[in-house]
C-alpha cells in the first residue's frame, strides 16, 4: 500500500470506525464489484455493521453502488465498489487541512522572534523571554536572539511542496 492508501486508511479509521477500515480494504483490494454477502463473507463482520460502515463510507463519497432488481422475487441487490473520484477529493481535502496547519505553524515562526539558551538548546518567544529577564529558566545564562530560524525555513519549503502538490492534484480532479 502506498502513502496515499495508508493516509486514506488513517482518515477511515478516524472517521467510520476499524471495521469501515475492513470494509474499504475489502472493496479497495477486490477486482470486481462486491455484494453485501461478498463483504461480510471477506471481512467477518455481521450484516448491520456492514450495512452501516457502508452507508457512512457512501455519505463520504468513498464508495459507491449499483442497485440491480431481482428478476425473481423482485428485490434489490446492491453491488458495492470503491469511488476513486470521491478517494481523491477526500484525500486532497485532507491535504488542505494539513497545508492551512501548517501555513498557520509557519506564519508564527515568521512573525516572532526567538530566543536561545546555548547551553541546553531551550527556544523561548520574545514574550517568554521577556518575563524571564532574558535568562535561562534551566541555567540562568544569557538569552541570545537566534538569528535564523530553521524551523521557519523547513516549514516554508513543506508548504510550498504542499502547495504544488495541491494545485496538481487539484487540476487531475476536476479534470
Ligand atoms: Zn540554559
Amino acid at each position: 500500500m502506498n502513502n496515499r492508501i495508508s493516509a486514506l486508511m488513517k482518515f477511515i479509521e478516524n472517521y467510520v470506525g476499524v471495521d469501515g477500515a475492513k470494509v474499504f480494504r475489502a472493496l479497495f483490494e477486490s477486482d470486481k464489484e462486491l455484494s453485501y454477502n461478498d463483504i461480510i463473507t471477506k471481512t467477518g463482520l455481521d450484516e448491520q455493521t456492514v450495512r452501516r460502515v457502508l452507508y457512512e463510507l457512501n455519505e463520504l463519497g468513498l464508495v459507491m453502488y449499483r442497485r440491480i432488481q431481482s428478476a425473481e422475487d423482485g428485490r434489490f441487490i446492491y453491488y458495492w465498489t470503491v469511488n476513486s473520484y470521491g478517494i481523491n477529493q477526500v484525500l486532497l481535502n485532507r491535504k488542505r487541512l494539513v497545508f492551512e496547519k501548517l501555513k498557520i505553524r509557519l506564519d508564527h515562526e515568521e512573525r516572532t522572534t526567538f530566543f536561545l539558551c546555548i547551553n541546553d538548546g531551550i527556544r523561548l518567544t520574545f514574550d517568554e523571554a521577556l518575563e524571564l529577564d532574558f535568562r535561562c529558566p534551566k541555567c540562568s545564562s544569557i538569552l541570545v536572539q537566534e538569528d535564523r530560524n530553521p524551523y521557519a525555513e523547513v516549514l516554508r519549503e513543506v508548504v510550498s511542496k504542499l502547495a504544488k502538490e495541491i494545485e496538481d492534484e487539484r487540476k487531475l480532479v476536476s479534470s
